[in-house]
């Protein structure tokens, strides 16, 4: 197997395999994504595309979209809601994709592979921060709206909670959490493309090329997410 991506642990090659030649084990976190043998390009783009869609997920609900909705509206005259996301979307998908490819053409004149199989190496390693950035917006609506699950569910019972505070936590401390979320997510893409170039490249001069550019988008991807962690949300109830 020259990776786990398609497996989704049904277990049925351990059970087929007459000589008990397989194994489930735990493993480093990460190292599925630095022991990867034949990086795929495919891979690296979904890796870069579901950060721009982390992005857009983020910005559509914060309250200054609808600010920006008006300024468009105001600038432009298009009012079509879903003519304004998909340019936004198309365009939080791009940025992300364009980053990589900006960091794999530097990292390329550096370490002699060519950008493309740069490009595909080390979009696997931003899937921490994607990961940490989804759950991190995801654990606002969990920790500040997890008490409406309380009223819906007594509301099937017909019975009406009135006054019950949705937030199960104060916003100071989800945003601690959120942003100790994304610490661990800038952690684990650092040190998924420092894993990559050592196993890679033989000498510090090329592993140095290589993750200097790398290093920096991780870097920039991580404190647009914090921008936007420190912005107020909207909430969906
Ligand atoms: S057969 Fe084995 S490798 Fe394939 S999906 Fe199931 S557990 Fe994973």
């Amino acid at each position: 197997m020259e990776d786990s991506a398609n497996c989704n642990l049904c277990a049925n090659c351990i059970k087929s395999c007459p000589n008990d030649a397989i194994q489930v084990r735990l493993r480093k976190p990460t190292s599925e994504l630095w022991f990867i043998t034949k990086p795929k390009i495919e891979h690296s783009y979904q890796a870069m595309a579901i950060m721009g869609i982390v992005l857009i997920q983020n910005i559509t609900m914060l309250e200054v979209w609808t600010d920006v909705l008006v300024w468009i509206e105001a600038t432009t005259g298009v009012a079509s809601y879903a003519l304004i996301f998909t340019v936004a979307f198309v365009i939080a998908v791009t940025v992300p994709v364009a980053l990589l490819t900006l960091a794999s053409r530097i990292a390329a004149a550096g370490n002699l592979e060519d950008t493309a199989m740069n490009f595909a190496r080390f979009g696997y390693a931003l899937i921490p921060l994607d990961v940490a950035a989804h759950l991190a917006h995801n654990l606002f609506h969990l920790l500040a709206e997890g008490g409406s699950v309380y009223t819906a569910v007594v509301a099937l019972f017909g019975v009406e909670a009135r006054g019950v505070n949705p937030a199960l936590l104060s916003t100071g401390t989800i945003q601690v959490l959120q942003f100790a979320l994304l610490g661990l997510g800038v952690a684990g893409s650092s040190y998924t493309a420092r894993r990559i170039a050592h196993r890679r490249y033989r000498t510090s001069a090329r592993r140095r090329a290589t993750l200097i550019p790398y290093a920096a988008i991780i870097a920039l991807l991580g404190a647009m997410n914090v921008w936007m962690f420190l912005l107020p949300m909207a909430h969906r109830m």
